[in-house]
């Protein structure tokens, strides 16, 4: 990437420093440069080089609980505005998305989930029959009806992970990489850091290191369940275009989409094998062959294609499954952005929420319910 964004060593004094390079860091280190005010990423490795460069890049409605169906319209407007408003290039399309029953029992379950989500204030349309054929005839016969929701998109991990990093740099921010935080102080009203690259000073804290936010927030004295999800994904060579919607299954655990360069993503959130303390992740072959064989059941021509690659990632989870976000208990002036399942979906959103606070501006939507709080255990609660 162009520019000064990149610094080899962070400066001794900040205002803000955020910790964590991926999509909720760049996105809160991008809201707060843009709004003038002075920004440090602090990256263990490099920008995207976790979750957020390992993902689907699927930001579907559909799949998400009620609960947090206001917080991923935000962020899908997000999504947009950033290509749209901000000339930044995430690779951002918005086709709507399938989401498939294949058997008698999975189209009752489709009606009763989608009953839930209507009341939940999401829109889509009930798709069976020809309608279904002629929307999507490449469709396997066995997919029996869908549910169609016009707002369902997808980004580009690849395309974001430069872009976002850069627009960052162009707002004013910058970005140390190889700056793993050591350690983490309150000192004098604000907070002292130790990185790999040198030590700085800083007024406001933001903690977006993924599934390590835990960690971090121990430093400060903070005990936060956040547990690991060890997703697999893969890719296929590219192709002419075979299909042209998100796809997800009401009973299979699937997700299927083909990017402008004609790689099909297939995945969904089946279980890889790995170990958070050693670092290890790996794809399992009894289920990356379940992912596939559901993949090709829905969509039959991915059979001719061949996979170019599987991969293995840490996604982190609370307890409830809902996203973490907000002030960080007993410490002011630090706050912390972590553990949503389908985090690059809700990072945007977050990291504009998180600048709002820091801003003191009111939220753009409601955000209690994602109190990091709810989650302090033991002593801490
Ligand atoms: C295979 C796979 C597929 C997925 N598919 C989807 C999908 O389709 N849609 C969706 O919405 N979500 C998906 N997810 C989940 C999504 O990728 C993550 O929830 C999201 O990217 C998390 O972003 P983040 O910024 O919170 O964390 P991360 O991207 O994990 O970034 C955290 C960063 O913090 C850095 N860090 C850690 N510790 C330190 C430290 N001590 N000092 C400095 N830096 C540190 C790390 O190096 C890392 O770069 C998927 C995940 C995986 C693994």
């Amino acid at each position: 990437m162009a520019g000064s964004v990149f610094v080899e060593t962070p400066p001794r004094d900040a205002e803000i420093a955020v910790v964590g390079g991926g999509v909720a860091g760049m996105s809160t280190a991008l809201f707060l440069a843009r709004a003038g005010r002075d920004v440090v990423v602090l990256e263990r490795g490099v920008p995207w080089g976790d979750a957020s460069g390992a993902n689907a890049g699927t930001l579907s409605l559909q799949v998400k609980r009620t609960e947090v169906l206001d917080l991923c319209k935000l962020s899908l407007d997000v999504w947009k505005r950033f290509g749209a408003e901000m000339d930044i290039d995430v690779g951002f399309g918005q086709p709507g998305g399938l989401r498939v029953a294949t058997t008698e029992a999975e189209v009752a379950h489709l009606r009763e989930y989608s009953e839930e989500q209507r009341q939940g204030g999401l829109e889509f349309e009930w798709m069976e029959g020809n309608q279904l054929r002629d929307m999507a005839p490449w469709l396997s016969t066995s997919v029996r009806a869908a549910t169609f929701c016009r707002e369902d998109a997808y980004s580009s991990p690849l395309l974001s992970g430069g872009a976002l990093p850069a627009a960052v740099g162009k707002a004013g921010g910058r970005i140390v990489g190889h700056a793993e935080v050591t350690d983490l102080k309150r000192e004098d009203g604000g907070y002292r850091i130790e990185t790999k690259r040198g030590a700085l000073r800083v007024k406001t804290l933001v903690i977006t290191a993924g599934p390590w936010s835990g960690q971090l927030a121990r430093m400060l004295d903070v005990a936060l369940p956040i547990y690991v999800d060890v997703n697999m994904l893969s890719v296929t060579e590219p192709a002419p275009k075979i299909l042209d919607r998100v796809i997800t299954h009401i009973g299979g655990i699937l997700s299927l989409k083909q990017l402008a360069n004609g790689t099909i993503l297939i995945g969904g959130g089946w279980q890889g094998r790995g170990r958070f303390a050693g670092m290890e992740k790996f794809a399992d072959h009894v289920r990356l062959g379940q992912n596939l064989t559901t993949a090709v059941s829905v969509v039959p021509d991915l059979a001719k294609l061949r996979l170019v690659r599987t991969w293995a990632g840490y996604e982190a989870v609370a307890p409830d499954a809902l996203p973490a976000f907000g002030r960080l208990p007993n410490n002011d002036g630090a706050y912390i952005a972590a553990a949503a399942r389908g985090g690059f979906t809700f990072g945007p959103a977050q990291g504009l929420l998180i600048s709002e606070m820091i801003l003191d501006k009111p939220p753009s939507t409601p955000i209690g319910r994602f109190d990091p709080a709810r989650l302090l255990t033991g002593a801490h609660a």
